[in-house]
């Protein structure tokens, strides 16, 4: 009886729906919460045993099942359950995938399944309202300590503003929505709930880094500049759909990690810098967690002159680390060298995906700004 029962389990998981993991889209799952009536990675699983008053769960194969948890499965699965708990999910709200971080991860499945925000629309307003005020821990721009800050978001005037003092009137800083990106740091920043947002000042890169303790409330920030991001779009491109719109709301960076580099003059001998590749920006940092970039170059496509080559001209001396990467622009050339092959080959790649896709019109006008930059 146990094993019809669990080959009934195993059965149900070759129906569409639950082919992915219901809440990362993981392939294969083989977990299932028999509460919920969902199948879900080994991952996921993890989260889910962390609110039991809500999902309780069972490994597929290696677990008993009784005969009402196969019929309660089989009642839902994931299609189903899609279809209710995901009912009213707003365009802009990030859904996390397999690669994604812990705490969006789990912020996600809480929100689905405990707070039942996608069902009960009124409890979307931290994100939605087009208004958030808080304190958030910002990372001090030259000691490094993390010092509590007022941050205000403001639809309506188009910025995240934050202030030194929660009484003072001007804020430290204004950073347009329009130039805005949010993106989970949680190794580099040395938090699990680690936030970088950077905005464009004189059309360089700015990065701030903070954190809220509360999982929650720090994820409730990320969506509500998702969604100051889409309205912003919304209003600035009226034709455009949803889904062209989503993809823009905010970035993960394609590449990022230490490289050795050379000056312009290539004599100047190779020093250790972090890097970064956000979109067609290549940036670099002294120390990663830098406020602004030393130098940022902008990766164009191979029609418009920019090549990715593997290795450094043979004459080239002075770096430590042996596996180089020389990038070809229309004004110079830069030489680079990764630790280790794999380093190399995980950046090759990601240069190349910038290379090979032709550039848009308004990447031209970006282009333009670097050529003008001293
Ligand atoms: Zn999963």
């Amino acid at each position: 009886m146990a094993k019809e029962r669990r080959k009934a389990v195993l059965e149900l998981l070759q129906r569409p729906g639950n082919a992915r993991c219901a809440d990362c889209g993981a392939p294969d799952p083989d977990w299932a919460s028999y509460t919920l009536g969902v199948f879900i990675c080994l991952s996921c699983s993890g989260i889910h045993r962390n609110i039991p008053h809500v999902s309780k769960v069972k490994s597929v194969r290696l677990d008993s099942w009784e005969d009402v948890q196969v019929e309660f499965l089989a009642s839902r699965g994931n299609a189903v359950a899609r279809a209710t708990f995901e009912s009213q999910v707003p365009p802009f709200y990030y859904r996390p995938s397999a690669s994604d971080c812990q705490l969006l991860r789990e912020q996600w499945i809480r929100a689905k399944y405990e707070r039942q925000e996608f069902t009960h629309p009124e409890r979307q307003e931290p994100y939605s309202a087009g208004y958030r005020e808080g304190f958030l821990w910002k990372r001090g721009r030259d000691n490094g300590q993390f010092l509590s800050r007022k941050f205000v978001l403001t639809e309506r005037e188009g910025a995240l503003k934050y202030f030194n003092r929660s009484d003072a009137k001007e804020p430290k800083a204004v950073m347009k929505i329009e130039h805005l990106n949010a993106t989970f740091q949680p190794a580099k920043i040395g938090h699990p709930h680690g936030l970088q947002v950077t905005h464009l000042k004189d059309n360089s890169t700015r990065n701030i880094f903070v954190y809220h303790e509360d999982g929650k409330e720090m994820v409730d920030w990320f969506n509500a500049l998702r969604a100051a991001r889409f309205h912003y779009l919304q209003v600035a491109f009226p034709g455009a759909s949803d889904a062209d719109l989503v993809p823009k709301l905010s970035r993960n960076y394609l590449q990022e990690g230490y490289m050795e580099k050379t000056g312009p003059k290539q004599t100047e001998g190779f020093r250790k810098r972090w890097f970064t590749m956000d979109d067609r920006r290549l940036m670099y940092f002294k120390d990663p967690l830098d406020a602004f970039a030393r130098g940022e170059v902008f990766i164009g496509s191979r029609e418009s002159g920019y090549t990715v080559l593997d290795g450094l001209p043979p004459s080239t001396q002075g770096h430590h680390w042996p596996h180089g990467i020389t990038i070809v622009t229309p004004e110079r050339r830069f030489l680079l060298a990764c630790e280790t092959e794999s380093e190399q080959r995980a950046w090759m790649e990601a240069l190349r995906k910038v290379v090979d896709r032709p550039m848009l019109p308004q990447e031209y006008a970006v282009e333009a700004h670097f050529k003008h930059k001293p």
